[in-house]
């Protein structure tokens, strides 16, 4: 398949890349570079630089490229940032995806598979969540991640584009060649392995006072080799739809920094902070569905492997892309 793979630069989208290549599909990355690093494309994808805000574009792109399929992971992504400008999240991960669709069309493509989250679900009733629990978002981030979705419902009624909404729970992990680097870093993993590399004096803790058995909060971390392999499936295969992906365990801040100190042999020093606003308590996936339906099982989960994963390339990286 050709694969045109939005935000391929990021995180994710730069693992799901190499794996998809390592499939041998071809990718196309499209991507604004201003959260992503050019290092983070894979040499053997086509690099297309844009921005989704720039409606023509994408829609030229789009036209000129002609994928079989969209994955879309291009999107801001921090709950701290949209409680202070939601306007921000609302204009590059809503308008930002409204653009894409609108390509789409035009250039006749009909299958998206999209970087939703868990964020959409907000602070749930029971755990662990499954796909038809109520989506309440209590940040910015998760309310444009829920508008794109709902977005994508109309275009699939209307237009015919076959959507999959994947819903991650907490992306960690690193492959031998990418890994995690965000401008700021504000996610746990990659923080503290800034302390084991001497880079932060300690890991603030926000909140030891939530109705968890350490106080702590608790989220499912999943492995994004596991995440890049759901989107493969979900492309590949007849689908549409919400799927969570996470591996249904829950682990506390406290836990995951235990787990660090033993994998990196490093004291980690850890300071008690106020909670972060926005942060429910806990956040674990119910993932039957994406076992069952498209076939998905998570290799990768164990926090163990997790954390090794992203020392290995931290150490490698210890001043993430550097470009
Ligand atoms: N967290 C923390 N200290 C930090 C960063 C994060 O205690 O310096 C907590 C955060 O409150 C949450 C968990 O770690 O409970 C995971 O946060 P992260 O930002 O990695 O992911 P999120 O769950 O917000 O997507």
């Amino acid at each position: 398949m050709k694969v045109f793979v939005t935000g391929g630069a990021g995180y994710i989208g730069s693992v799901t890349t190499e794996l998809l290549l390592n499939k041998g599909h071809d990718v196309v990355v499209f991507d604004s570079l201003e959260r992503g690093h050019r290092s983070a494309i894979d040499d053997r994808a086509t690099f297309e630089q844009g921005n989704l805000r720039d409606k023509e574009a994408i829609c030229t792109v789009m036209q000129q490229t002609k994928p079989d399929a969209v994955l879309h992971f291009a999107a801001y992504a921090l709950v701290g940032e949209s409680m202070e400008d939601p306007g921000m999240y609302y204009r590059n991960n809503v308008i930002g995806g409204i653009n894409l669709a609108d390509a789409m069309q035009k250039a006749e493509i009909n299958k998206i598979v999209f970087s939703s989250t868990c964020a959409t679900y907000g602070q749930p009733d029971r755990v662990p969540i499954t796909e038809d629990t109520l989506q309440r978002p209590e940040n910015p981030y998760g309310e444009s991640k829920l508008a794109f979705e709902k977005a994508l419902r109309w275009y699939q009624d209307i237009h015919g584009i076959q959507s999959v909404f994947l819903r991650y729970f907490n992306a960690c992990g690193a492959t031998e060649k990418f890994g995690e680097d965000h401008a700021p870093e504000t996610h746990l993993i990659p923080l503290i392995l800034q302390v084991a590399l001497g880079q932060r004096e300690h890991i603030s803790i926000f909140g030891e006072d939530y109705e968890t058995p350490d106080g702590t909060c608790l989220r499912d971390y999943i492995h994004i080799v596991d995440l890049a392999q759901a989107h493969i499936l979900a492309l590949t295969g007849d689908h549409s739809g919400p799927f969570n992906l996470g591996t249904g365990t829950g682990y506390s801040v406290k836990e995951v920094i235990d787990m660090a100190r033993e994998v990196t042999g490093h004291e980690i020093p850890a300071v008690i902070a106020p909670r972060r606003p926005g942060d429910p308590p806990r956040l674990v996936a119910g993932n039957e569905k994406a076992k069952t339906i498209l076939g998905w099982k998570p290799k990768l989960d164990d926090l163990r492997k997790i954390i090794e994963s992203a020392w290995q390339w931290h150490q490698e990286h210890p001043n993430g892309y550097e470009d």
